[in-house]
């Protein structure tokens, strides 16, 4: 339902001409290190990341080091070791990893093993694949090291059985700022993009997908191209909300496609929002996609499909930004 609050701004995504607003740029390039991440809980990620490149690791490392924080210390219903299962009651998580090379990894569906980011890496350097899923990539990360064990808590296993008394699926816009364990939220990722004192860039995506999902969906942030993607010679892109938006559109590499082209970090993210816009119109109004990209120089844009995108950016001046990204709809529930 829309009201005239809630309006698509079609004029503008159209003529594609307008200046951007300041909200949109940033963090203006000045061609250091940078890490930028997803969300508000993307600054907790972008100082373990920032704390590797300091201490001299590569952009790869630093990607990998939020994402497992992600995945471990932040206590999220939508990532890793806390988020919530799918709607038959199990914890799957999904992730990729990819650097400005071309090289990449990802698993899907994986069960029980607590750091999917690094079992990502693995396949990446250790295997001729790029994506392994379920009970394979499960065997896979228990061959390398990784520990199995239930992961699962007790606060999600009950916000399960909650949601099993109306079985309802129906994504939350935003429901990601809502970061409280044990609470229904639907979706959300981390997509972290780093950028080292060599100009070399990586990026990471980790979630455990939409929540009370059919069991074996794999959405958008495993996927090469959908979720994450990164080019050397151009820029890097990350997504989350609702992932099958992002398949639909291979929207991680479209915005990396349309940096090439010249288009400004911002200015791509708002192109994408607007091809998922013209693809479907009606079910843009209903759910989120965001986008967030950093270019080879380091500059930094976001653009949302609904208010509520938060992005985190880390550099040498200050390494708990947080920003607001532009949308479409202007309110938080279109
Ligand atoms: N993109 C994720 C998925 O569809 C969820 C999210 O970012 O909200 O699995």
């Amino acid at each position: 339902m829309t009201d005239r609050r809630s309006f698509l701004q079609a004029g503008a995504l159209a003529v594609g001409a307008l200046g951007l607003p300041r909200s949109a740029r940033a963090a203006a390039a000045d061609a250091g290190p940078r890490v930028v991440s997803t969300w508000d809980f993307g600054v907790g990620a972008n100082q373990v990341a920032w704390k590797t490149l300091t201490a001299g690791g590569s952009a790869l490392d630093a990607v990998e080091q939020g994402a497992r924080w992600a995945e471990s210390e932040l206590c999220n219903p939508t990532v890793g070791r806390c988020g919530n299962p799918d709607r038959d009651g199990n914890l799957s998580l999904d992730a990729s990893i990819m650097d400005g090379d071309g090289r990449c990894g990802s698993v899907a569906a994986l069960i029980d093993i607590l750091h999917p980011v690094s079992v990502a890496r693995r396949v990446m350097e250790q295997t001729p694949h790029v994506m392994l899923v379920g009970q394979g990539a499960q065997a896979f990360a228990v061959e390398q090291g990784f520990p199995r064990g239930k992961l699962l808590t007790p606060a999600a296993e009950k916000a399960w059985r909650a949601w099993l008394q109306t079985a309802e699926y129906a994504p939350q816009i935003n429901a990601e700022r809502r970061t409280l364990p044990g609470d229904s939220s639907n979706h959300d990722t981390l997509g972290i993009l780093a950028r080292d004192a060599q100009g070399r860039l990586a990026g990471a995506c980790t979630t455990s997908g939409m929540a009370w999902k059919m069991q074996g969906r794999v959405g958008d942030s495993p996927i090469i191209g959908a979720g994450l993607y990164v080019d050397n010679e151009v820029g890097a892109a990350t997504a989350s909300g609702v992932g099958e938006e992002m398949i639909r559109n291979v929207a991680s590499f479209l915005v990396v496609e349309l940096m090439r082209q010249g288009r400004s970090p911002a200015e791509a993210c708002r192109e994408a929002i607007a091809r998922v816009v013209r693809k479907r119109p009606e079910a843009s109004r209903t759910l989120q996609v965001c986008f967030l990209a950093m270019n080879r120089d380091g500059e930094v844009g976001a653009y949302a499909l609904h208010r509520g995108f938060v992005y985190a950016v880390c550099d040498a001046q200050r390494q708990d930004g947080l920003h607001d990204a532009d949308s479409v709809y202007r309110t938080e529930q279109a």
